[in-house]
Order: C-alpha cells, then sequence, then structure tokens
C-alpha cells in the first residue's frame, strides 16, 4: 500500500537519509528503530511532505507518486502524521481538536463517522469531549493527538516517537490503542525509541543506521536478534556497538550538581529547535481554511445542519487568540482577510483568517529571549 523507494535527504551538504526503501501494508504496523540522529524524524517527514532538506526518491500510495506534492495532498492521498511533540491544541477542547483533523477533503464527507470511529477507539476522548486539551495527561493528548490524526480518514498513520514522555503505564496503554488502530485496518509507521514495546506489537521492523536502513526482519525476529537486544533492548549480544549510552547514575541526596551534563547553552539551543522550527512551519501549517462544504441535499429536503458544529476557522482563530494571552500579548486586532466565495456558499460571512505573520513574529521574539538567557546563564556566577 505505501512503498518507499530509495529515499534520499540532504540538508545542505549533510545526508540525513541515504536510499531508504519500506513498505507498510494495509492492517500492518512497520516499526523504524534507530538511536539519536539516525534520521528517523527525517524519513516520516519526507514521507509526509514537510521536510525542510533536499528529498529525492519515490514515495507511493496506492500508486499515487507522492514526493513533490504538498503536504495537505499527501493528507488527502491517505497519510496522516502524529508529529513528535504531539502538536495538539492545548487550549482547545477535545472535541475542538478532532474536528480540526477532519480539515481534508477526503475526511468530509463521513466527518460524523469518522468521529464515532475515534470515539470507539478512545472511548476516553468520547467520556472528555468537552475537556480543555492542555489539562489532560500525556497519554490522553497523545490520544487526541493520534485521533485527530485519524479525523483525517487515513489509510496510512505515521507517528514520530509517541511513547516520548510516557509513563510506563501510559506507554502500555498507548501501545494497545494502536493495536486497535492496526485492528481498524489502518497501515502504522512507527518511529521509536521504545523497541521492546513497539517490537511486541509491530508486524515487521527496519534498523536505521546513519540514514541508511540496513536490516530488515519479521518483529519476533528482531526482538530476538542478538545484535538488536544489544543495540536497543539493553541486552548483551555482541554483534552490534551498543547505540544507547548507559544511564548516568542517580546522584546522591545532598550530593553537588555534577559538573558534566547538559550545558545552559546545549539546553537553549535544543529549545530554539523546537521554537525555531515551530515558527518555520508556522505559515505553511495553517492554511487558510476553506469554506465549508453545503451539507449535500437528498430528495429536495432541506438540510439539517449540525448542531453546534465547530467551524475550523473558528477554532484556529481561537488558539491563535489563546497563544497571545499566554504570551501576554494583547490581541492586535486585524483586518478580515477577503476569501474567495466558494461555488455555492451563502450565509453570513466566514470569519477572517488569523494573521500567522504576528504568530511567527511571537515566535522570533521567544527565540531572541531564549538566545538572551543562554548568554546569562553562560556568564552566571553563584554567590559564595
Ligand atoms: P532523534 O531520535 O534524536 O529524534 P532522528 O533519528 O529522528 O533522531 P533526525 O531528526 O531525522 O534524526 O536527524 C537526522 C540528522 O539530520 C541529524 O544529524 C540531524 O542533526 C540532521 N537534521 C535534522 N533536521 C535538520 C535540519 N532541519 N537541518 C539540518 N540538519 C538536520
Amino acid at each position: 500500500m505505501l512503498e518507499v523507494r530509495n529515499l534520499s535527504v540532504s540538508y545542505g551538504k549533510h545526508r540525513a537519509l541515504d536510499g531508504a526503501s519500506l513498505r507498510v501494508g494495509k492492517g500492518e504496523i512497520v516499526v523504524i528503530l534507530g538511536a539519536n540522529g539516525a534520521g528517523k524524524s527525517t524519513l516520516l517527514k519526507a514521507i509526509c511532505g514537510i521536510c525542510e532538506g533536499h528529498v529525492a526518491g519515490d514515495v507511493n500510495l496506492e500508486s499515487a507518486q507522492l514526493v513533490g506534492e504538498k503536504p495537505h495532498k499527501i493528507v488527502e492521498a491517505g497519510i496522516a502524521l502524529v508529529p513528535e511533540g504531539r502538536g495538539v491544541f492545548g487550549d482547545l477542547t477535545v472535541e475542538e481538536n478532532l474536528t480540526l483533523g477532519a480539515y481534508a477533503e477526503r475526511a468530509r464527507d463521513d466527518e460524523a463517522g469518522n468521529l464515532q470511529r475515534v470515539l470507539s477507539l478512545f472511548p476516553k476522548l468520547g467520556e472528555r469531549r468537552k475537556q480543555t486539551v492542555r489539562t489532560m495527561s500525556g497519554g490522553e493528548q497523545q490520544m487526541v493527538a493520534i485521533g485527530r490524526a485519524m479525523m483525517s480518514n487515513p489509510s496510512i498513520l505515521a507517528l514520530d516517537e509517541p511513547s516520548l514522555g510516557l509513563s510506563p503505564l501510559l506507554c502500555k496503554d498507548l501501545f494497545e490503542s494502536l493495536r486497535l488502530v492496526k485492528q481498524a485496518g489502518l497501515g502504522i509507521l512507527l518511529v521509536e525509541q521504545n523497541a521492546k514495546q513497539s517490537l511486541l506489537i509491530a508486524d515487521r521492523g527496519y534498523l536505521l543506521e546513519n540514514g541508511n536502513i540496513v536490516h530488515e526482519d519479521d518483529a519476533k525476529r528482531l526482538a530476538n536478534d542478538p545484535a538488536v537486544q544489544k543495540a536497543y533492548l539493553g541486552g548483551s549480544g555482541a554483534t552490534t556497538g551498543a547505540k544507547r549510552p548507559a544511564p548516568a547514575p542517580m546522584p546522591k541526596p545532598g550530593s553537588p550538581r555534577p559538573a558534566a551534563g547538559p550545558k545552559p547553552s546545549d539546553i537553549a539551543a535544543a529549545a530554539m529547535k523546537s521554537v525555531g522550527a515551530l515558527a518555520r512551519s508556522a505559515p505553511a501549517a495553517k492554511p487558510a481554511a476553506p469554506a465549508p462544504k453545503p451539507a449535500p441535499v437528498t430528495n429536495g429536503a432541506t438540510p439539517v445542519p449540525k448542531p453546534n458544529a465547530p467551524n475550523i476557522a473558528d477554532l484556529v482563530a481561537k488558539a491563535s487568540a489563546a497563544a497571545s494571552r499566554r504570551n501576554g500579548a494583547a490581541p492586535t486586532p486585524r483586518a478580515p482577510v477577503p476569501r474567495p466565495a466558494a461555488p455555492h456558499a451563502t450565509g453570513p460571512a466566514q470569519p477572517s483568517i488569523p494573521d500567522f505573520k504576528s504568530s511567527s513574529d511571537r515566535l522570533r521574539a521567544m527565540i531572541e529571549d531564549i538566545e538572551a538567557a543562554a548568554r546569562r546563564a553562560e556568564t552566571y556566577k553563584p554567590r559564595r
């Protein structure tokens, strides 16, 4: 169903992915295992059309060629990404987040059916429909992110490190949820560092090292492979170099802070990387929401509007306004952006589209704040 052939990605002179080939079938879970920096996220981003690097090769879904397509076209083709860090809108409710996922054309005809499917997979989301997502646990937020991706009615669900930051118990729930998603007939492409749990639910797996796929096998065989055990499962196989550093010993209570460890500038750089990525993706990630499609008219009957159905443009505006409040910025009054009339749209004017330029300005200001904090931290000397 999804066939990736000879996919390569370069960031300038750095080749982060080198001729990767893989496939994911219907109802199959395929896991990509690899050390930090191996190119896992790059692989997913290249498949989903959001990679900043130069991408070459083939990505075919049901024989449609997707390399070079815009991200929204790739969603329309049937691939949905749950990005690292989830990317949920914390100030919106569960229901509003899910509704935003139904933005794709392919999802709109059966939005109610998709919602039903998501709520039956994740009954907890049904119980919490009106809860603000920010107030939910990490595991629950991850379910919202997966549910939102499923609202686009995908045939392939791609997930980037979904278990990151979750407790072992929540991890177990998460992987159980993915098993249910698979049973619903979707193909799952899963990037994970939690090799143990992911190999338990996966059908097949690929090992990625320095941008190259070096091995492919059935998940059970991978889990029992001594090399994989040594590299990813903390075992004692002897055929490959261990990728994960041993965990640092816990400091004794009261002992001085060790000199080693991440420097403030490293922490700031990591924070800037994620904020910078957000800033870069802000305008592209939120395309202008088209006017909602008119409800189909059957047998000349008047279409019945869905009660309280949230409008996607309203939700995006609400998320943007909430972000302004959190950052202490007074919401900027914005002139409404004129929108082309939808072919058959009548009725009241649609709400204006949020001004994403001001969002990226705020993000840029945040980056500058982080840089300044890093400089202060570098020169900080504690008083004796
Ligand atoms: P991790 O598990 O730590 O997230 P990963 O396997 O997902 O790592 P990638 O994020 O794909 O690794 O990065 C692969 C390589 O490409 C790394 O060396 C990284 O520094 C580099 N890289 C990733 N994104 C960019 C970018 N936007 N510009 C330049 N180099 C990048």
